[in-house]
């Protein structure tokens, strides 16, 4: 098929409510990386605004951080048809990236540090607590190892090498995973909750993240990964993506693993 023919739409969470730390900046790679290849794309906002058709017509779903109050908001808007809808994308394949408060919002609950429980769509298998306002935040750059299976496989595809993701972490919750797989074992920060070396989560295609960054931009495997799996859901056959000139990315990735001090295989591709 040719490029100029396909086509997709981002479903981005609640871009007013969800994006500290830069992270529509995941949606803008998404969207660059899809035109510079002449792809057809289209960013929907999945919010307050939106009906159930919308969030079902998303090939993509891309989810932001946020600060504790705005995730009440967004909770109190996503129930019920809206919930159902967005657990049925995620459950049937939808690929998608939700960084830090998106993620718990979709694990079983997200307690604040003040304030009630907020019970989440429960479709990630943990829970995340934050452990109260003197407790410290866990703040600082990110490196992590993609341990989970099928991603690992998949990017391993794509770039040849392990997958070593680089982000940077800013949250007050901890988060304990229950069955569900890791996404990665932490190499440098301190990631799901800094006790038990584990980073993220994955599940059917979503990826679940602590890393801000934005996160895509810093690793622009992991964009292509979301853009093939969301072709392939939606056209049902494996297309293959042009290679794109991404030396700048790489060299930030060589400045950062050399500022950080992290022992990178020799056979990482960057
Ligand atoms: N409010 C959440 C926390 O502190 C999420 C923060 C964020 O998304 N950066 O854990």
């Amino acid at each position: 098929m040719n490029s100029e023919q396909l086509e997709l739409t981002i479903g981005w969470l609640y871009p007013t409510l969800m994006s500290t730390y830069g992270d529509r900046g995941n949606v803008i790679c998404i969207q660059q990386r899809l035109r510079w290849r002449g792809y057809k794309v289209q960013i929907m906002p999945l919010d307050q605004n939106s009906t159930i058709a919308d969030i079902h017509s998303v090939d993509l779903l891309v989810g932001g951080g946020a600060q504790d109050r705005q995730q009440e908001i967004v909770m109190r808007d996503l129930r019920g048809a809206k919930a159902e809808a967005l657990r049925e994308k995620i459950d049937t394949g939808t690929p998608g990236v939700f960084t830090c408060g998106a993620p718990q919002l979709l694990g079983h609950y997200y307690e604040p540090a003040v304030g009630l429980r907020i019970e989440g769509l429960g479709l990630f298998d943990f829970v995340s607590v934050h452990p109260g306002l003197n407790a410290r935040r866990c703040i600082g750059n990110l490196v992590i190892e993609v341990t989970a299976k099928r991603l690992a496989e998949e990017l391993r595809a794509i770039t040849g090498s392990p997958a070593y993701v680089i982000g940077f972490e800013n949250h007050g919750g901890r988060t304990q995973l229950g069955q569900v797989e890791a996404l990665g074992r932490v190499i440098q920060g301190l990631g799901n909750n800094g006790e038990d070396g584990t980073e993220g989560a994955f599940y059917q295609n979503a990826i679940a993240t602590y890393s801000h960054g934005p996160v895509l931009p810093k690793n622009p495997f992991i964009a292509d990964w979301l853009i093939q799996t969301a072709l392939r859901q939606k056209y049902q056959e494996s297309i293959s993506l042009a290679p794109l000139d991404d030396t700048l990315a790489t060299q930030a990735r060589e400045a950062m693993f050399k500022r950080l001090r992290v022992n990178v295989p020799t056979a990482l591709k960057l």
